[in-house]
């Protein structure tokens, strides 16, 4: 038997910031103030994230690029790299993307590259949260719940056949 099924995802998003809540909207501007510490002289596209944990703790990173491409890491790895090295019982709630060209916000939301949703999915594995990926357009702001809206069918640690603690 063939069947066909269908995957679904809704978001949220909010056509001016006064609209978001105060803890998603400090999120945005520590997410901005980290684009600015982008090292991004080949693409000066500079991305800047922060990531939100249980306690409060606010973690950013900003993509830093190589001459040796595949070398760099964007933003959003940066910053969860950082919190799980230095936080690795504090787990993510959310984490807030903003990038810039021309030290000019985009319009446009800077949504996770593939390597980055990946790692947002390993991330809210090995946590058991969902963590609230926010969005940020120069004005607009795009929040989803989780990174399965933005991932589904991902690839997780029980296609490995292996049991991990
Ligand atoms: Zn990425």
């Amino acid at each position: 038997m063939i069947r066909t099924k269908n995957i679904s995802f809704s978001y949220t998003e909010y056509e001016k910031t006064e609209e978001l809540d105060s803890d998603d909207m400090e999120l945005i501007i520590a997410a901005r103030e980290a684009a600015l510490n982008a090292y991004a002289p080949y693409s000066e596209f500079k991305v800047g994230a922060a990531v939100r944990l249980e306690s409060g703790i606010i973690v950013r990173g900003a993509n830093v690029e190589n001459a040796a491409f595949p070398s760099g890491i964007c933003a959003e790895r940066s910053a969860l790299s950082n919190s799980i090295s230095n936080h690795p019982k504090d787990k993510p709630i959310a984490i807030a993307i903003a990038s810039m060209t021309e030290e000019e916000l985009t319009d446009g939301f800077p949504s996770p590259c593939g390597s980055c949703r990946q790692v947002i999915a390993e991330e809210e594995s090995r946590t058991g949260n969902n963590i609230k990926i926010i969005l940020s357009g120069k004005n607009k702001t795009q929040i989803i719940d989780g990174i399965s809206s933005l991932l589904p069918l991902q690839f997780k640690r029980k296609n490995l056949q292996i049991n991990l603690p």
